[in-house]
């Protein structure tokens, strides 16, 4: 498969699509990215690597970065974590309120905002510092040695977060916060705010794209069954109430975040990460979708 020649049609083709979305603005310092960009990149498991457009610029991963918080709390919590997390799609926009009150505090599933508050929180039981934990995990998946978290938006989340903030304080009204509220909070905007480029993010799924295995070092990051069911999470939950449509037009297990940045895998095979800054009216990249529809259709595969 000649998976340069096709990214580079891919490119050529969401070209029109790049400026049509409208860059996230809740916060100012997202608001003020450049929506003129695009980039994808392919990883196979046996590490060949196909790259187009820019790829080399860092963006913010934003919720994608709940997929590293889950993978920890899975591996080291196991099944104990679903006590507190359901697993089924919320149908409803990723920072919603609304269920949460109907279903006592146990949010519908770790890829929404109260879900990953909770995942959030279940990361103080498993590493005395957290942070670093998380990132050390982050940077030996994705190969990128200087990534961090970028401080400027931690800080833009944190003087804005008011809606996570009422989300924490009302899983704290349910006993399903167990934390200090602020060092919740403050974690969470902290992996919100983690930068890469494709060429990382990619390469940070692979091992979701191999049974849980990363390919680079054959380091476990999770058993067989976690990789596989964190699979069937990202495609059920991977892009809040937009989910149903990313399965039925891009048919993978996939992660969105409001950065404009998504990461796909296909089991057995790749990883792909695509960014382009302009989301569409349920906050997942409008150019990085139709990028990806256009993936799985121009080589045939997806997991359908
Ligand atoms: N930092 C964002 C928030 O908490 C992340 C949302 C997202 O990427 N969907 O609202």
């Amino acid at each position: 498969m000649d998976y340069q020649k096709i990214l580079e049609s891919i490119a050529e083709e969401v070209k029109p699509l790049v400026k049509k979305g409208k860059v996230a603005d809740y916060i100012p310092a997202l608001a003020k990215v450049d929506i003129n960009q695009f980039a994808m990149s392919v990883i196979t498991i046996d590490g060949a690597e196909f790259h187009t457009g820019d790829t080399k610029m860092n963006f913010s991963i934003q919720s994608i970065s709940k997929v590293f918080t889950f993978a920890l709390a899975f591996r080291e919590l196991q099944d104990r974590i679903w006590s507190r997390v359901g697993r089924e799609p919320s149908g409803n926009p990723f920072n919603s309120l609304i269920q949460l009150e109907k279903e006592n505090g146990i949010p519908r599933n770790p890829f929404i905002n109260a879900g990953a508050l909770v995942i959030t929180d279940m990361l103080f039981d498993i590493a005395d510092n957290p942070r670093q934990k998380l990132l050390e995990t982050i940077k030996l998946l994705s190969g990128g040695a200087d990534i961090s978290y970028n401080k400027l938006i931690a800080e833009s989340e944190r003087a804005n977060g008011f809606r996570n903030a009422a989300l924490a304080n009302f899983l704290k009204s349910h006993q399903n916060i167990k934390h200090d509220i602020e060092e919740v909070l403050n974690l969470y905007f902290c992996h919100c705010s983690i930068e890469m480029n494709t060429r990382e993010l990619a390469k940070s799924f692979l091992f979701l794209a191999n049974g849980g295995v990363n390919p680079e070092d054959n380091h476990q990051i999770l058993t067989l069954s976690q990789s596989k069911r964190l699979n069937a999470m990202m495609t059920t939950c991977g892009s809040y109430d937009e989910a149903g449509d990313f399965a039925f037009r891009v048919g993978l297990p996939g992660k969105s975040g409001v950065g404009g940045g998504i990461a796909a895998v296909i089991p057995g095979k790749l990883a792909v990460a695509v960014w382009s800054p302009g989301l569409n009216a349920k906050g997942n990249s409008l150019a990085g979708i139709k990028a990806l529809e256009l993936f799985t259709t121009k080589t045939g595969v997806s997991v359908f």
